[in-house]
């Protein structure tokens, strides 16, 4: 196929291509990237770069094109990109899983490599599910969760999603019926940690874990909670006999302001789940981290065995890529950088809360919002970032921000002016 000009990548685009939570055929014009370095995205109309505000969700924390990540995909290519991983092994998967161990929170010992973060709290899921079988109490099969949450787009994770944002009405009687309680209100309300205490106890006999984003819900609505609702969960889970799975796929590798943000509160799960900037945004990518206790407990079962091994599970190149993102990440001073974009950010977007239409505008770690207090108009924001020379992707009410942790402060401030701009025209 010659090569395709601007308008006719666009046409076949709309014809043929899904995008994320798209129409078909499409409706809006995505803009065509040709090349991405540093924090900047090429467009291929001509029209110039703009500065990455969002990271490609969460996931390029070193930003585009890193020499270093670079290098680690080249040298892996010329091994191998891939052996399938039943009855094999490589140092790059084996590295990762040790990477992962010594850097997560205390007693996650064992690392199942997923092919997306979707995919790796269906594994968790399925852990979980397994442990009480295992032990003879096969009831204990549903999940208990606050509401607010996101945990990615296949079917298990989807029942634990935001009823509202999971679109739960289409599926009803499809989708497993997980236990919800209200969303974690941002500050610490004995009231609120009592609810989750209350839930956890009446649903005991029947649940198997609860699962919870900690300290920020992402995709379900970038909401912050108070990292003390962890401490209650973890006391809650162990005094009535329930796992507690944290998904860190957002979260996790600095974020937050800590490596993971369970360690804000010093709660360690029993499962755990990482994705997005675990390659440093370069592929697709995840794990599942489990305690010994879980693990045993599922060997003691009728089926010993973990039952689950994707095709690509254990991908080289990509795990060659993820060691070498997170060497990059834990040989710097990640949290300085963090805490210089959480200022920056801060500084910025201390205007958006003047503008009509803002409910809140909140800041943690290298993550920003604006709340606005209607839907958010998505073309004219977008629009309104794209002038300032910013790539943004607002959603529902709100627009927000996470910059690779390689942004320089004119960048930061420039993201801040247009998170304002994209405010005050959506
Ligand atoms: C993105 C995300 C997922 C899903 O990951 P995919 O790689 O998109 O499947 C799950 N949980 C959280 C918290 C996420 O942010």
């Amino acid at each position: 196929m010659p090569e395709l000009t601007v308008p006719e990548l666009l046409e076949l685009d709309r014809r043929h291509v899904w995008h994320p939570y798209g129409p078909m055929p499409g409706r809006q014009e995505p803009l065509v990237v040709e090349s991405a370095s540093g924090v900047r995205l090429r467009l291929a109309d001509g029209s110039g770069e703009l500065v990455d505000g969002m990271s490609s969700w969460w996931s390029a924390i070193h930003g585009y094109n890193h020499p270093v990540l670079n290098e680690a995909a080249r040298g892996q290519l010329e091994r191998m990109s891939h052996v399938m991983f039943g009855g094999l092994t490589h140092e790059p998967a084996v590295r990762l899983a040790k990477l992962l161990v010594d850097m997560s929170p205390e007693g996650l010992e064992h690392v199942f490599l997923a092919d997306s973060g979707s995919v790796s709290v269906e594994v968790a899921v399925k852990m979980c599910l397994q442990y009480w079988r295992s032990l003879g109490r096969p009831r204990k099969q549903r999940l208990l969760t606050w509401r607010g949450g996101y945990h990615g787009d296949t079917w298990q994770p989807m029942s634990v999603c935001d009823p509202e944002g999971g679109m739960h009405e289409l599926w009803t009687g499809v989708l497993p019926r997980q236990v919800f309680v209200g969303p974690p209100p941002a500050a610490y309300e004995e009231s609120y940690a009592e609810e989750l205490r209350a839930s956890i106890e009446r649903h005991a006999d029947e649940l198997a874990a609860v699962i919870v984003e900690p300290v920020v819900q992402g995709a379900g609505g970038m909401r912050f909670h108070s990292p003390a609702y962890l401490r209650v969960l973890r006391e809650a889970c162990d005094a009535h006999d329930v796992l507690l799975v944290f998904d860190e796929i957002a979260t996790g590798f600095g974020r937050t302001g800590a490596l993971f943000a369970a360690e804000h509160a010093a709660v360690p799960p029993d499962v755990m789940c990482v994705g997005k900037a675990l390659t440093g945004g370069y592929m697709t990518m995840a794990a599942t981290l489990c305690t010994s206790r879980v693990a045993d407990g599922i060997s003691r079962g009728e089926v010993p065995v973990l039952a689950h091994g994707p095709t690509f599970m254990g991908n080289p190149l990509a795990a060659a890529v993820a060691c070498a993102s997170i060497e990059l990440l834990l040989g710097q001073d990640w949290l300085t950088e963090v805490k210089r974009i959480e200022a920056g950010l801060r500084d910025g977007l201390a205007a958006a809360s003047d503008l009509p239409g803002v409910e809140e505008v909140r800041v943690l770690g290298a993550i920003g919002v604006v709340q606005l207090d209607h839907a958010v108009d998505m073309k004219a924001a977008s629009e309104a970032a794209v002038r300032e020379g910013v790539w943004l992707r607002p959603f529902r009410d709100l627009i927000y921000t996470m910059p690779p942790y390689v942004t320089g402060d004119a960048d930061v401030a420039r993201i801040a002016r247009a998170v304002c701009a994209a405010a005050r025209e959506g």
